[in-house]
C-alpha cells in the first residue's frame, strides 16, 4: 500500500517536473520565434547603416577619401587606389543587402572581412571586434525570419537555378557543425569581456555582469542569465552616466546577449547536457507532455478540414492529435497540375509534422483509423494501437460518387 502511494507521489513529481519543463521549453521557444527575429532585424539595420553612412560619406568626397586611405588608415598590403575603391563597395554594396537580409551570408562576409582590416590595419577599438563577432554570427547563422532570404527560400529550393542546392546544402552545413562552435565562442568571450571590468574594480554595478560571466562561460542557465544581464545592462543605460565608449560597450553587449538569450547557447553547453540527463529522467520533457491534465482532442485526417481543426484549437487549453494515414497534406486543387506534368508531386505535398512545428499543443501520428468505439471514447489504428480522446474529430474528406451511374 505505501510503496503504491510512494510511486503514485513520484509518478506525480515526475508529471510536474515534465510539465513544468514543457511549459519553459514552449515559453523559450516562443520568446524565440516571436522576439528573434526583431532583434535580428534591429543589429542588421543598425551595423548596415554605419558602414552605409560611410560608403556614401567616401563616395560624396572621393578626393578626401584617397587622401585618407593614403595617410590615416593606409592598408599596408594594397595601394590607396584599390583599397579606397574596395571599401567604399563594401560599404555601399553589402549593408544593402544586409539590411534587406538577402544573401545575408554573403554580404556578411566582406563587412566581416573589413572590419577586421580596420581593426588589425587602422585601430584597435573593441566596436570593431563586436562588428566581427556580428558579422561572424550572420556568416554562420544566416539571417532571422524577418528577411528576404528566408522569404525567398521556399521558392529558390524548388527553383532549377543553379548552385542555389549545393549553396543551400553548404549554408546548412556551416550552420550545423560551425554554429556550436562558433556558439561557445560568443558566450566564452562575452563572459571574458563582461568580468573585465570586475577585475579592473571599476564599477560596482558591473558585479552583476560579473557575475553571469562563468554562467555564460559554461552554459548555464544560459538564457536566463543573459536575458538578465541584457535588461540590467538596458536599465544601466538609461540610469546611469556612461562615457561612450561604456556606451558602444553596452549596446553591443546587449546585442549580443540577446542573441544568447533567445537562440540559446547551443549544444556545446552545459545546459544542453542537463536538458539530455532530465529528459532521460523525464522522458516527456522531449515532447509534447502528456503530464498535462488537459482534455484529449483526435483529429482524423490532415487534409483542409483537419488542419483548420487544429489550427483552430491553437490557443485552446487541450491536448491534440492529428491522425493520417499519409505524413503529407495534400493540396488538391493543384492536382489538375501535377496530372498535366506543370508541377511536380512533391510541390503539392507538405508534410503534417512540419505544419505544426510551432503549434505546441499539437502532435501528429500517421496511421490509419480503422475503428471508432465511440462509447470507449478509444479510436483504433490498423495497427492495433488504440488511443483514448475527449473530443473527436473526424476530417477523413469525402469519396466521389456517380450516384450509381456509370463512369
Ligand atoms: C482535383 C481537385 C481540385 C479541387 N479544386 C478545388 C478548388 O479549386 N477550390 C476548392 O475550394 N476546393 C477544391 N477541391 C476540393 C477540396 O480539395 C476538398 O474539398 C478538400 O480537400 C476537402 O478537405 P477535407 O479535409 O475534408 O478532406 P481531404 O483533403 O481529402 O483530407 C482527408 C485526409 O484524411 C486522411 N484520411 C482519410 N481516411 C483516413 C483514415 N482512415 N485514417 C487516417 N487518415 C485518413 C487522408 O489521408 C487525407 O489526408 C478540389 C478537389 C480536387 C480533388
Amino acid at each position: 500500500m505505501l510503496s503504491a502511494i510512494a510511486t503514485a507521489l513520484r509518478q506525480r513529481r515526475a508529471n510536474v517536473i515534465a510539465s513544468f519543463m514543457g511549459r519553459m521549453g514552449d515559453l523559450l521557444h516562443l520568446g524565440e520565434v516571436t522576439l528573434s527575429p526583431f532583434l535580428d532585424l534591429t543589429i542588421r539595420l543598425w551595423l548596415a547603416q554605419i558602414f552605409w553612412v560611410s560608403g556614401i560619406l567616401k563616395l560624396a568626397n572621393w578626393d578626401n577619401a584617397i587622401a585618407l586611405a593614403t595617410h590615416e588608415y593606409p592598408v599596408s598590403w594594397l595601394d590607396p587606389l584599390t583599397a579606397a575603391s574596395v571599401g567604399a563597395a563594401i560599404e555601399v554594396i553589402c549593408p544593402a543587402f544586409l539590411a534587406l537580409g538577402l544573401a545575408t551570408r554573403l554580404a556578411a562576409i566582406p563587412l566581416l572581412s573589413l572590419s577586421l582590416v580596420i581593426q588589425l590595419e587602422y585601430q584597435q577599438l573593441n566596436e570593431h571586434l563586436y562588428w566581427a563577432a556580428l558579422f561572424g554570427w550572420y556568416v554562420i547563422m544566416g539571417a532571422g525570419s524577418i528577411s528576404m532570404d528566408r522569404l525567398l527560400a521556399p521558392g529558390l529550393a524548388a527553383s532549377a537555378l543553379p548552385l542555389v542546392k549545393p549553396l543551400s546544402r553548404l549554408y546548412k552545413a556551416i550552420t550545423r557543425y560551425l554554429g556550436p562552435a562558433y556558439r561557445l565562442f560568443i558566450r566564452v568571450w562575452l563572459a571574458a569581456l563582461l568580468f573585465a571590468p570586475v577585475m579592473a574594480g571599476r564599477l560596482v554595478l558591473d558585479w552583476v555582469l560579473g557575475f553571469a560571466s562563468p554562467f555564460l562561460a559554461l552554459g548555464l542557465a544560459t538564457r536566463l542569465i543573459a536575458m538578465i544581464s541584457a535588461l540590467w545592462l538596458l536599465g544601466m543605460g538609461f540610469t546611469m552616466n556612461l562615457t561612450e565608449l561604456q556606451r558602444v560597450d553596452h549596446l553591443y553587449w546587449f546585442f549580443l546577449l540577446g542573441l544568447l538569450a533567445l537562440h540559446g547557447p547551443g549544444p556545446i553547453a552545459l545546459d544542453h547536457v542537463l536538458k539530455q540527463q532530465l529528459s532521460r529522467l523525464f522522458p516527456r520533457i522531449e515532447g509534447w507532455s502528456e503530464a498535462m491534465d488537459l482534455p484529449h482532442v483526435i483529429i482524423v485526417g490532415g487534409g483542409f478540414g483537419g488542419l483548420k481543426a487544429a489550427y483552430g484549437l491553437r490557443l485552446a487549453a487541450c491536448r491534440i492529435t492529428v491522425i493520417d494515414k499519409r505524413n503529407y497534406h495534400l493540396f488538391q486543387p493543384l492536382l489538375y497540375q501535377v496530372a498535366t506534368a506543370s508541377l511536380s508531386p512533391a510541390d503539392i505535398a507538405t508534410p503534417i509534422r512540419a505544419m505544426f512545428r510551432d503549434q505546441h499543443n499539437v502532435r501528429v501520428l500517421l496511421g490509419e483509423v480503422t475503428d471508432v468505439d465511440t462509447t470507449a471514447r478509444q479510436v483504433s489504428l490498423s495497427d492495433n494501437t488504440r488511443l483514448d480522446y475527449d473530443y473527436l474529430v473526424l476530417a477523413t474528406g469525402a469519396r466521389h460518387s456517380y450516384f450509381g451511374r456509370d463512369k
